[in-house]
């Protein structure tokens, strides 16, 4: 054995900085934003970047970093995401969620370990490399780390991409997470589905749980909901069997879902009762007519009286058409010099992208988490120390193939 290899191993500035940024608990509902601000204002120094934080919603910092382009007249790349994690039951973990330890494997364990603490960490030392080699890139790249996104973006990317301080980024083009894989490739995301939350709530009379009351409430509810379900098997069926024009099956993301999540009625057996309510939470693929498809579901609800509310919405935002963007050719070759295959799909559920895509910013939705199961808000969340340093290699010919366009 030679001295060295005795040694114990040095870790990668890069592994200890994701492992730092992993214990800082943003997890909500109470993240810790200031640590996480004091973290990261303390990183951008350390990488000589400008470094702005902007409090649009109290308490709820947005992080800024810059490095200027040396053509500052081109549009900039936004390196985004964001900054909480989703909760932990923290009797189903093997090791502390909060404490990123490292297994004899390499193995890395935390919540926020692949949603999304790595893809940040990625941005970082991706230029740590690159300022290493003298590189200088053409594109100003502004990394912007944001609240709020596992609870929908409002205080967060939403209220970001309407302000002033967004519009002096003088974006073109954006980058922000996907998700794992377990084969050898990475997904990207270059759309996503727009949640529509309703709440039905059916009105009827109330009477003895013997006869047959007019109208009934739970009647009315339970007929609408199958128009709900109805519209399911058939989208299910869809995605059973339809191919898309390159021949390949179709994905998640280009249905609609409309599952009911919630049902409320009732107060014993033998009491029919005058309110029944129903929670659905619907996805509305890219591609559908969005005023089109209300119109149905309002049809739907009409037909047996049943009053309807939105919850929440997104009207839609526009996908990133693949081939009007030179950086589509920069994924693909960076991705071939890595040995890597991308699957470019809709995203199924929402991320951030949508409120850029949404004002006009062209996104990849893109986490350089290959080989790895998809850990995502579950239990025993980790990232293998390998994999995170390969994604570091990855996002600094990403970035400067973006960044040199
Ligand atoms: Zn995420």
């Amino acid at each position: 054995m030679s001295p060295q290899s005795k040694k114990a191993k040095v870790e990668d500035i890069a592994v200890t900085r994701f492992r730092e940024y992993l214990r800082i608990k943003t997890v909500q509902p109470t993240p810790d934003y200031a640590g996480c601000t004091a973290f990261l204002t303390k990183y951008a120094k350390e990488l000589n970047l400008e470094c702005k934080v902007v409090e649009l919603v109290k308490g709820k910092p947005l992080v800024i970093m810059t490095w200027k382009g040396t053509d500052p007249s081109q549009k900039s790349l936004i390196l985004n995401s964001h900054t909480d994690v989703v909760p932990v039951s923290e009797e189903h973990w093997d090791n502390p969620p909060f404490e990123a330890v490292k297994l004899d494997n390499g193995d890395i364990v935390a919540r926020g370990a692949q949603d999304m603490k790595c893809v940040g960490i990625w941005y970082m030392e991706a230029i740590r490399k690159l300022q290493q080699q003298n590189k200088k890139l053409k594109r100003t790249l502004h990394l912007t780390w944001v609240p709020d996104e596992e609870i929908g973006g409002h205080d967060g990317m939403m209220v970001f991409v309407k302000s002033k301080e967004f519009k002096e980024l003088n974006a073109g083009f954006a980058l922000d997470e996907g998700l794992a894989n377990e084969k050898n490739a990475f997904k990207l995301y270059y759309g996503e589905r727009s949640p529509w939350w309703l709440t039905l709530i059916a009105k009827g009379n109330a009477g003895h749980g013997s006869k047959f009351i007019e109208p009934s409430a739970t009647y009315r509810l339970l007929k609408t909901l199958d128009k709900f379900l109805a519209f399911r098997d058939s989208e299910q069926k869809r995605l059973e069997f339809e191919l898309s024009h390159d021949g390949k099956p179709i994905t998640l993301g280009d249905v609609t879902t409309t599952n009911v999540t919630i049902l409320k009625a009732g107060v014993q057996h033998n009491v029919v009762h005058e309110e029944a309510q129903a929670g659905v939470d619907i996805r509305i693929a890219p591609t559908v007519n969005h005023k089109e498809f209300e119109q149905m579901v309002k049809e739907w609800c009409a037909e047996y009286d049943v009053e309807m509310k939105t919850v929440q919405k997104f009207d839609g935002a526009p996908s990133t058409i693949l081939s009007e963007h030179k950086e589509w050719q920069v994924v693909q070759s960076v991705a071939k010099k890595h040995k890597v295959d991308i699957e470019p799909e809709i995203f199924p559920a929402a991320t951030d992208s949508r409120f850029l895509r949404q004002i006009g910013v062209p996104a990849f939705g893109i986490s350089a988490i290959k080989n790895t199961p998809v850990l995502l808000h579950d239990h025993n969340e980790y990232l293998n120390e390998n994999v995170f340093l390969e994604g570091v290699s990855f996002y600094v010919d990403l970035i400067s193939g973006m960044a040199n366009l």
